[in-house]
Order: C-alpha cells, then sequence, then structure tokens
C-alpha cells in the first residue's frame, strides 16, 4: 500500500490478477475538488506504467479536469502516445496539475495548463481559444471534469447544488464544445466522461446521476449531428474508480473508504484502467466508432 510520503501510486499498470489489490483503504475527506496527491492510497494515473505506441502521433488535445484521476491517466496516456495536451481545473488543484504537466513534458510533448472555473460561460470560451493557439490547433476534446456531491434528501438539495452540478456537467460541456467546433477538423474526436449512474443511478446522486444521462445524450445526439462533418463523439460511463471526486463530497466517507468493493472484481478501478479506452476513442483507429457509450463497471455491467 502506497503512502502519502511517496509519489508512487500503490499499484501500476497491468496487473496479473484483475480482483486486485483489495480495497482496505483509510477513510478520509477532503474538500471539494480535493487533490488526488493527498489521497492515502494514491490513485493510479499511469505515472510508472502507461506506455505509448504512437497512436495519437502529432494530435492535440484539450481535456478538462485533466489534472488528476480520469482526466490525468488520459493526459499521461496521449502524451506518451504522441500528443500534445492542454488540461483545465480548478486553480486550487494547481499542485495535482504541476505533475500532469511536468509528465507530459517528459516525454517531450507541448502541455498547456489553464486553469479555471467551467461553471462560467465566458471562461469555456477563452479556454478552447487559449488551448488552440498553444496547440496550434485542436483535434481531440474530452470533456472529463465533473462535479459529484451526494445529498440523501432531496429536501436538503439546494438550488444553488444542484445548478452547480448542472453547470459544470451539463452546461460547461456544451460551451465548451461549441466553443471547439471551429477548431475541429474531419478526423477529430469529442470524448465525454459519463457514468454507470447515467443507468443504474444512486438514491443519494439525484442531481449528478440526471447529468450523466445527459451526457449519454450529448454522445449519441451530436455523433448524429457531426458525422457528416467527420467528427466522432462518444461516451466513456466509468464504474467506481478512486479518484478525489470520491472523497470530497462524493459518497459519504465511510461508503467511499469502501468504494468498489461491492463490484463483481471486488474492488474500485485505478484511473490508468480506463486510459486504453480513451485512448483508442482519441486515435484514427477508431474512424468507424460514433456514437457509442463505453462501461468500464468492474463486472456489474451498465
Ligand atoms: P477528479 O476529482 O479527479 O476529477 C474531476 C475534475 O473535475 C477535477 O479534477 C476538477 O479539475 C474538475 N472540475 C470540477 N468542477 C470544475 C469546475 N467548476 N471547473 C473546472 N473544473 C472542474 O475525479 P474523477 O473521478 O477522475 O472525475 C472525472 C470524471 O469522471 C467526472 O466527470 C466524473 O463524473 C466521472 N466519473 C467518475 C467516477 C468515479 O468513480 N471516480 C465514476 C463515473 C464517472
Ligand atoms: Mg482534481
Amino acid at each position: 500500500m502506497s503512502s502519502d510520503t511517496t509519489d508512487q501510486p500503490f499499484r501500476s499498470g497491468a496487473i496479473e490478477d484483475p480482483r486486485l489489490p483489495r480495497p482496505d483503504f483509510p477513510k478520509q475527506e477532503q474538500p471539494a475538488p480535493g487533490l488526488a496527491s493527498r489521497m492515502d492510497p494514491l490513485p493510479d494515473h499511469g505515472e510508472t506504467s502507461y506506455r505509448g505506441t504512437g497512436r495519437l502521433s502529432g494530435k492535440r488535445a484539450l481535456i478538462t479536469g485533466g489534472d488528476s484521476g480520469i482526466g490525468a491517466a488520459a493526459a499521461i496516456a496521449f502524451a506518451r502516445e504522441g500528443a500534445d495536451v492542454a488540461i483545465n481545473y480548478l486553480p486550487e488543484e494547481q499542485e495535482d496539475a504541476d505533475k500532469v504537466i511536468a509528465l507530459i513534458e517528459a516525454e517531450g510533448r507541448k502541455a498547456i495548463a489553464i486553469p479555471g472555473d467551467l461553471r462560467d460561460e465566458a471562461f469555456c470560451k477563452s479556454l478552447v481559444s487559449q488551448a488552440a493557439e498553444g496547440l496550434g490547433g485542436l483535434d481531440v476534446l474530452v470533456n472529463n471534469a465533473g462535479r459529484q456531491q451526494f445529498c440523501e434528501k432531496l429536501e436538503d438539495l439546494t438550488t444553488e447544488d444542484f445548478d452547480a452540478t448542472m453547470k459544470t456537467n451539463v452546461y460547461a460541456p456544451f460551451w465548451v464544445t461549441r466553443a471547439a467546433l471551429p477548431h475541429l477538423k474531419p478526423g477529430a474526436s469529442i470524448i465525454i466522461t459519463s457514468s454507470v449512474q447515467a443507468f443504474s443511478p444512486s438514491d443519494i446522486l439525484f442531481d449528478y446521476a440526471q447529468t450523466k444521462a445527459a451526457n449519454v445524450a450529448f454522445a449519441q445526439s451530436l455523433a448524429k449531428q457531426l458525422a457528416p462533418r467527420g467528427i466522432r463523439v462518444n461516451a466513456v460511463c466509468p464504474g467506481p474508480f478512486w479518484t478525489a471526486l470520491q472523497i470530497s463530497g462524493g459518497q459519504p466517507t465511510e461508503k467511499a473508504a469502501e468504494h468498489g468493493k461491492k463490484q463483481p472484481l471486488g474492488r474500485p478501478g485505478q484511473p490508468v484502467e480506463l486510459a486504453p479506452i480513451y485512448v483508442l476513442l482519441a486515435s484514427d483507429e477508431a474512424s468507424y466508432i460514433t456514437g457509442e457509450y463505453f462501461g468500464s463497471v468492474g463486472g456489474a455491467g451498465l
């Protein structure tokens, strides 16, 4: 098991037995959005393990929520596959973002850090222009940032909370994608991170689950609209993954420590285990894959 004294994740890369390692995680809590670098054990973003084979050579990608978790795993993998990468995140996540930026640069790829709040339409526009300008264009857009705050009773769900979830998970992908379209040429790929919650909503994730269902419809509708322009759109629907989202209000503290334990594989996924799906969807190899959603739910299915 890892400790907070090392930068090494507690497991890394392909493992022979997919049931391992079993979660036995200490209870922990951080204020949202949380820092992956303060989690115990550290999530595995592929820092020491992901090996690329040039599948995204020369591509230019923008990834929201690229500082940590699933977005960080995609960012590291994209760079190792030969892409230049811009990441967006909240200013308070700079510490996590710095690590991802350093790993992208270590591959000899261009890395662009663009902190800012996606709930602001004007920022979403400026994010895309900063990314496209810094990268010299845009081929891949990953709408991955997300807000998940559990609430046990509908009467306790404030309008402000509901609005923040909608703004982050539904409005921001719309704003960012609309701003990105003028930059996207035939062959471009748009990916959105949805969730198993789109299909099996939890009782305590009323607002979040609705946004994740919207994310699937986003991919399916937009794929039809953009196919004639040669642009593909797909959704990824993860099950339980070990990320900061879960220990910063995404689940009650006791449940977060056991995140994934009830899955057939008996554990949460690590962010690196999703990287191959993002790489495939971003790559030219996926030229006939559009309007689809991909699960990775530890055996429970979507
Ligand atoms: P994470 O906390 O590491 O990543 C989420 C990121 O969203 C944060 O790092 C933050 O940078 C970004 N974000 C949130 N609010 C923002 C805002 N207002 N402006 C800019 N950025 C903002 O957690 P993660 O689990 O890797 O989450 C990534 C995506 O995966 C989310 O869309 C989440 O809904 C989805 N997801 C996660 C799980 C899971 O079990 N971890 C399961 C299914 C889906
Ligand atoms: Mg983060």
